[in-house]
C-alpha cells in the first residue's frame, strides 16, 4: 500500500472535506476536536490510503479485507483510530474499523 507526503494544497483541502463528510460525529467533546485536530495535521504531512477512495464513505464500506489492509499500513493510523474512538462517527471506515451504524 503506497502512502505520499502531501506537498499540494489543492490535494490537503479535498482530504479535509473527505474527513468531514465521512466523519459525522455524535460526540463533539473538547477531547475529539483536540484529536480532530491532531489528525488533520497529521494529514498535512501524511496523505492515507482511503485519501480520495470512497470505498471509506458511508454506504460504500463493502470490501472489509481491502479496508483492513489499507489502514493497518497506514502512516496515520493513531491519529485516525483515536479520533473515532472520541468523537464515535455514525458512518464510515476509520483505522480499520466499520463505523455505520448497527456494524461496530
Ligand atoms: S487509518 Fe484507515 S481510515 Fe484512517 S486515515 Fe488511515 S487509511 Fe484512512
Amino acid at each position: 500500500m503506497k502512502t505520499t507526503e502531501v506537498s499540494d494544497p489543492d490535494l490537503f483541502a479535498r482530504l479535509l472535506e473527505d474527513l468531514e463528510e465521512r466523519s459525522a460525529p455524535t460526540r463533539i467533546t473538547p477531547e475529539a476536536r483536540d484529536a480532530y485536530a491532531k489528525l488533520t495535521a497529521a494529514m498535512e504531512h501524511h496523505r492515507p490510503p482511503c485519501a480520495d477512495d470512497d470505498r471509506f464513505t458511508a454506504g460504500q464500506v463493502l470490501q472489509i479485507e481491502y479496508l483492513a489492509r489499507a489502514c493497518a499500513e497506514c502512516p496515520i493510523r493513531t491519529e485516525c483510530g483515536t479520533y473515532a474512538q472520541l468523537a464515535q462517527p455514525t458512518a464510515g471506515f476509520w483505522a480499520g474499523v466499520d463505523y455505520t451504524e448497527g456494524t461496530s
